[in-house]
């Protein structure tokens, strides 16, 4: 099943496609796109194949939301939903949003914008701001002005995924964590460091820190970094003001976990083969089960499965992400591609992915 179900407002899971520029390389070598937005349909998008003797093949594709060439920074937060995602954590919904793609598609750019921007102490905003740190400003905007009977406090841990090993990117000391099940809060991380927040500079400060050592991690281990996940996770507590004041009833744990997926192009081959494929050491564990999960958390919502096995214990990504995904949890899931038709491979393989997660 590969068409995907019907596009619905209330779907617990969304995609959206995210189409970057052609960089400089790709117009120096004359590269052309081969992904086209549709102009009056913000669903529709379509992709040209070429064939052999110059024939062409078109296959068109429908999502949530697409994000073309030309869009903004700014404009993503709006385009994806994203205020309404995190307005749901400050009422205590889970909520994961992830980015999706082969390498150099964009998937860091889009989540976390330009790296450098956020290392200076005195930081302001920037029109290249990622999801992540407009997402921060608008929860401490919306916590301050807020006047609904609510103390909110908001907490935010980092780490990373390397090879189903999980490091802390907050503490960065090399050491593995371990993920560990309890009845009643399901999996979780006993010494991830989960750092109190009390303005945007603490949160931002996070930011910096976990990304820089996500990419010091990438020398020092030599790792590729493009085969690691990244979580950040921001909590939103939020309790009473007034502890008499019954109105507002019991405190809420919200939370929002912010995913950098691994580069998808090693799992390419899982896409053609589906559910029939077995894992093979080549393919990330991780982003392997993220895409057997979220597509049977769809075929659930569909009503095409009834309470499937969902495998979230087969990979530590997806027992991370497990009170997260599936159950009142909301997720967006943004696909990132490249307009060349020097991966138009890829980006078919990432539009079907994307597809079977709606
Ligand atoms: P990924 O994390 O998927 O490997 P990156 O986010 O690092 O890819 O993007 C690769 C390069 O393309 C980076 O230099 C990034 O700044 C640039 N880039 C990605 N998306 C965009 C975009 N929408 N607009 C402008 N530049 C982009
Ligand atoms: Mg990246």
């Amino acid at each position: 099943r590969l068409q995907g179900h019907e596009l619905d407002e209330n779907d617990n899971i969304k995609v959206v496609v995210r189409v970057r520029p052609l960089n400089d390389r790709e117009i120096a070598n004359r590269d052309l796109s081969a992904v086209q937005v549709s102009e009056d349909d913000p669903h529709k998008m379509q992709v040209v194949v070429p064939g052999p003797k110059g024939a062409t093949m078109a296959r068109n594709f429908t999502f949530h939301g697409i994000l073309s060439p030309s869009s903004k920074q700014s404009d993503v937060l709006k385009m994806c939903g994203i205020t309404q995602l995190l307005d749901a954590a400050l009422a205590g919904f889970h909520v994961t949003i992830f980015a999706y793609g082969q390498t150099g598609s964009g998937k860091t750019f889009t989540m976390s914008g330009r790296e450098e921007m956020i290392e200076n102490d005195d930081y302001s905003g920037d029109t290249d701001d990622g999801i992540v740190t407009r997402a921060v400003l608008y929860l401490f905007e919306q916590i301050q002005k807020r006047n609904n009977g609510c103390k909110y406090s908001l907490k935010a841990s980092y780490c990373e995924i390397y090879n189903e090993a999980l490091y802390d990117l907050l503490r960065f000391n090399k050491q593995q964590l371990a993920v560990r099940w309890d009845p009643n809060k399901g999996f979780y991380v006993p010494d991830l460091y989960v750092k109190e927040c009390h303005s945007v500079a603490d949160m931002l400060q996070v930011i910096s820190r976990g990304m820089r050592h996500r990419k010091m991690g990438s020398h020092e281990l030599n790792l590729e970094s493009s085969r690691s996940h990244s979580i950040m996770t921001v909590h939103c507590d939020a309790s009473p003001s007034n502890p008499e004041d019954h109105d507002y009833g019991i405190p809420k744990f919200g939370k929002i976990s912010f995913v950098d997926l691994a580069g998808s192009e090693r799992v390419k081959d899982s896409k053609s083969t589906g559910d029939m494929l077995k894992e093979t050491s080549s393919i990330n564990r991780s982003l392997f089960t993220l895409g057997k999960v979220i597509s049977a958390l769809a075929d659930t919502q569909a009503g095409v499965a009834n309470t499937a096995h969902i495998p979230y214990r087969d990979s530590k990504l997806t027992k991370l992400l497990m009170d997260s995904l599936g159950g009142s949890a909301l997720a967006l899931m943004i696909a990132c591609c490249s307009p060349s038709v020097a991966h138009v491979d890829e980006t078919l393989s990432t539009l079907s992915y994307a597809t079977r997660a709606k």
